[in-house]
C-alpha cells in the first residue's frame, strides 16, 4: 500500500531552516525565516508575553481543561477586537479560534469547500509559498489562479494588473486571498485608495474575500493602522460584503510555537452566521477536536491588562522599529556599493520581508559561496539582519551581483 506513495516536494523554509543549521561556517546568515529575531540574531521572549506567563503561572487555579469548541472564550473575544476595534457595529460575525493563521487559512478554505465549492480560488502573484499548498491539499479540484501582484522589474504594486485581471477574468462565487498589511513575500501593500478599489471589485464581481492578517503591528507597530482593511471591509458598503479574516498571533506576539491564531467570518444576518458557527463547530471536531489553551491564555491576558498592554505597544514599537532601522543600514550599504539594482523599495516596503531581484542561482551562489541564506524566490528576511551583519550581508550581495 504504502510503497506507492509518490515523492513529495519538500518544503524550501524548512529545508533552508535544516541546511542552515547544517553550516559549520561562523559567518552564516539566515535571511530565510518569517521568524522575529533580535539584535544578536536570537529569539526573543516578547516582555509583555514574559509578564503575562508570570502571572498565569503564579495562579492557583490555572488548569488544563479544553476550551470550548469555538475556542477559549477570552481569546477569542480580544482577537475579534484587535481585528476590527469597535468597528463592526450591527454586523453579524462568527469567530473561533484556530491553530494558528496557518489553521485559520486551513480552515476557511475546507470551510468553503464544504459548503460553496468554489471553482476558482485568486492568490497574488507572488504569495506565501503555503496559500498554494493549502488549497491543494484541501481540494485538488478547486482551480487556482494568480493576479498580477507584484511588478518584478519596477518593484512596485502592479494594481491596474491586479484590478484588471479581478474585473474581467473572475467570476461570481470565486475565492481571493489578500494579505491585510505586510505582504509576504513582496513587504508591498495597497495604499487606502488602492484597498478601497480592491473591494470595490470584490463587491461588483460577487468575490469571497480572505483577508490573511498575519502581521498586523509588525509593519508600522500600530495594529490600529495595519488593520485599516480589515476595519475597512466592515464598515463599507452597508454590510452588503461577506468576508473572512484569518488572523495569527505568531508574529505579533512571538508566539510562534504556541500556535494561536483566529478564524473571522463575517456575514450578512444572525441566521447565517449561525449556520457558520455549526458548521466550522463540525470541520473543526473532525479536525483537532479543540484548540491550544496555554497560548491563548497569554494573549488574552495581555490585551486584557492595560500595563501589559501597554507593554505589547512597546515590543511591538522594538520589533518592527528593528525592521526598519535594518531595512535603512542595508538600503545605504547597497547604495554605497553602487550594487547593480533598485534598492530604493527596501525603505518604502514594510514588515519582514523584501524582494531582492537576485535570481535562484545568484541566490545558490550566496549560499554556497557566502554562507548568507535566502528564499530561491530571491525573498529576504530582515529579521536575520543585525547591526553586526549588516555590512557582511551587503557586501555578499554586491559580490554575487558583479560577479
Ligand atoms: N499568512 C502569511 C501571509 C504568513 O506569512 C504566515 C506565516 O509565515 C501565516 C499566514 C501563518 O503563520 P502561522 O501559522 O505561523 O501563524
Amino acid at each position: 500500500l504504502l510503497e506507492q506513495i509518490p515523492a513529495a516536494v519538500p518544503d524550501n523554509t524548512f529545508v533552508l531552516i535544516e541546511a542552515f543549521k547544517a553550516d559549520t561556517e561562523k559567518k552564516k546568515v539566515n535571511l530565510s525565516p518569517g521568524i522575529y529575531r533580535d539584535d544578536n540574531a536570537k529569539t526573543w521572549v516578547l516582555p509583555s508575553v514574559k509578564k503575562a506567563r508570570e502571572i498565569l503561572q503564579a495562579d492557583p487555579h490555572l488548569n488544563h481543561d479544553i476550551s470550548p469548541q469555538m475556542g477559549y472564550p477570552d481569546l477569542v473575544s480580544v482577537a475579534r477586537q484587535i481585528t476590527f476595534g469597535d468597528t463592526l457595529g450591527s454586523r453579524s460575525i462568527t469567530s473561533m479560534q484556530t491553530i494558528a493563521g496557518t489553521g485559520a487559512n486551513y480552515l476557511i478554505a475546507r470551510f468553503l469547500t464544504y459548503v460553496a465549492q468554489p471553482k476558482t480560488v485568486w492568490l497574488s502573484n507572488p504569495t506565501w509559498e503555503n496559500h498554494p499548498k493549502i488549497w491543494r491539499h484541501t481540494n485538488p479540484a478547486i482551480e487556482q489562479r494568480l493576479y498580477p501582484y507584484y511588478d518584478y522589474k519596477t518593484s512596485t504594486l502592479d494594481i491596474e494588473g491586479m484590478i484588471s485581471t479581478m474585473k474581467e477574468q473572475a467570476s461570481r462565487g470565486d475565492v481571493i486571498v489578500l494579505q491585510a498589511c505586510a505582504h509576504n513575500p513582496t513587504g508591498l501593500d495597497p495604499s487606502r485608495e488602492q484597498w478601497e478599489a480592491i473591494a470595490n471589485v470584490c463587491e461588483e464581481k460577487g468575490l469571497f474575500p480572505i483577508l490573511d492578517s498575519a502581521y498586523q503591528g509588525f509593519a508600522t507597530g500600530d495594529i490600529d493602522n495595519d488593520g485599516w482593511v480589515l476595519r475597512h471591509f466592515a464598515t463599507r458598503s452597508n454590510g452588503a460584503i461577506e468576508f473572512a479574516v484569518a488572523q495569527s498571533f505568531s508574529k505579533n506576539f512571538g508566539l510562534y510555537g504556541e500556535r494561536i491564531g483566529a478564524l473571522h467570518v463575517v456575514t450578512r444576518n444572525h441566521d447565517t452566521a449561525a449556520k457558520v458557527e455549526a458548521t466550522l463547530k463540525q470541520i473543526s471536531r473532525a479536525e483537532i477536536t479543540s484548540t491550544p489553551g496555554f497560548g491563548a491564555k497569554v494573549v488574552a491576558t495581555i490585551v486584557q491588562n492595560p500595563e501589559l498592554r501597554k507593554q505589547w505597544q512597546q515590543d511591538l514599537n522594538t520589533m518592527s522599529g528593528r525592521l526598519r532601522d535594518m531595512r535603512k543600514r542595508l538600503h545605504d550599504e547597497l547604495t554605497k556599493r553602487e550594487t547593480p539594482g533598485n534598492w530604493g523599495h527596501l525603505l518604502t516596503d514594510i514588515g519582514m520581508f523584501s524582494m531582492t531581484g537576485l535570481s535562484q542561482e545568484q541566490v545558490t551562489t550566496l549560499k554556497d559561496m557566502l554562507h548568507v541564506y535566502l528564499l530561491p524566490t530571491g525573498r529576504l528576511s530582515f529579521t536575520g539582519l543585525t547591526t553586526g551583519n549588516v555590512e557582511y550581508v551587503a557586501e555578499s550581495i554586491h559580490r554575487v551581483l558583479t560577479l
